[in-house]
């Protein structure tokens, strides 16, 4: 049996079946983990939280780039000195030309 790495935790259910779908649609074998699975299947409430993502450790490098591909489709970012927002692909801000910060959630 490989050894299975958790690739992310926290996520809602329908978030989580997303990159599931996103992740086997790439050739990643993905298992849905969390305490409220345990429970049954068939009565989830869609927004369950704290699911898990757990892939194979030879396939987590692979699955983490494809996560990553995915968040970039959040496009814009916020300036911390002048609060404009910008697209994603500006490095500076347009606005005041301060470089991109971001707070991480
Ligand atoms: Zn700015």
């Amino acid at each position: 049996m490989e050894d299975r790495t958790r690739l992310v935790a926290g996520g809602n259910l329908l978030q989580a079946h997303s990159w599931k779908g996103m992740l086997e649609a790439c050739g990643i074998e993905v298992e849905l983990r969390g305490e409220a699975l345990l429970g049954g299947v068939g009565e989830l409430p869609a927004d369950l939280q704290d699911v898990e993502l757990w892939v194979s450790e030879s396939q987590y490098e692979a699955a983490r780039a494809q996560l990553e591909t995915l968040n970039t489709d959040s496009p814009q970012w916020q300036c911390l000195k002048c609060h404009e927002m910008n697209e994603g692909s500006f490095e500076l801000c347009w606005h005041c030309s301060a470089e991109r910060s971001e707070r991480l959630s």
